[in-house]
């Protein structure tokens, strides 16, 4: 592997589909609620959206299917709708081998931060439990946080800023196309983990410096990335 972590100080991880196998449970509730406002949104739309703000995927359907932008009312509803369902699903498993991850991580000495367009105010709760020990409010980026949500580099800029690194001793963790798309334009190193159904040329695509196949063959590899 011609990456390595030598030099690296910080590490970003992305949240749902790297921390929790949380992608089904918002693939099935996007699905149902752009259903419930007459547009359409496969389980390949959720994965290939992935990374978006909950506002910026609305726009998105909203001008492929009906041709027009979404108001922000409507934008609100939607959101609102597809939020509550996620809500109401069960928890998400936290996902194999990732907390391996952050213990290796921290043992070597690195700044851990997490990176997320989420705005799910309970799953951003429970991180902190999870991970307890690891990872703090203050060390995470959400859809509160930012403006402009992936695939800007925007969250991930902010990230380097709370690190206090440069992008150059930085590494991300994302499983998404457009997650990886925003932490290659902030300048950042990235390993894209394909937890999910995309094939991996799309991910491929996006110039991931590694692509693996879950956390847990993270966990397994890192000895041999700081080497
Ligand atoms: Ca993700």
């Amino acid at each position: 592997m011609a990456f390595s972590f030598h030099n690296k100080s910080a590490i970003l991880f992305d949240m749902d589909g790297v921390l929790y196998d949380s992608m089904p449970n918002h693939s099935k509730a996007w699905s149902q609620a752009m259903e419930q406002f007459g547009m359409h949104m496969t389980p390949h739309d959720v994965y290939l959206n992935e990374g978006a703000t909950g506002h910026d995927t609305v726009v998105r359907i909203s001008l492929r299917d009906r041709g027009y932008e979404a108001s922000e009312q409507e934008i609100n509803d939607i959101y609102g709708y597809k939020a509550n369902l996620f809500r109401s699903m069960p928890e998400a498993r936290v996902m194999p081998g990732s907390q391996e991850v952050f213990r290796k991580a921290a043992a070597a000495g690195l700044k851990i931060l997490i990176v997320t367009g989420s705005g799910q105010k309970n799953l951003i709760e429970r991180v902190q439990r999870d991970y307890e020990g690891y990872i703090t409010r203050d060390r995470m980026v959400t859809a509160f946080e930012v403006k402009r949500g992936k695939p800007y580099p925007d969250p991930y800029l902010k990230g380097l800023q709370i690190a206090g690194v440069p992008a150059s001793e930085a590494v991300v963790v994302e499983n998404a196309p457009l997650g990886i798309r925003a932490a290659v334009a902030a300048g950042i190193d990235t390993i894209a983990v394909n937890t999910g159904p995309l094939e991996d040329e799309i991910l491929l695509a996006e110039k991931p410096v590694l692509l693996l196949h879950s956390m847990q063959e993270l966990a397994d590899n890192l000895e041999n990335l700081f080497a």
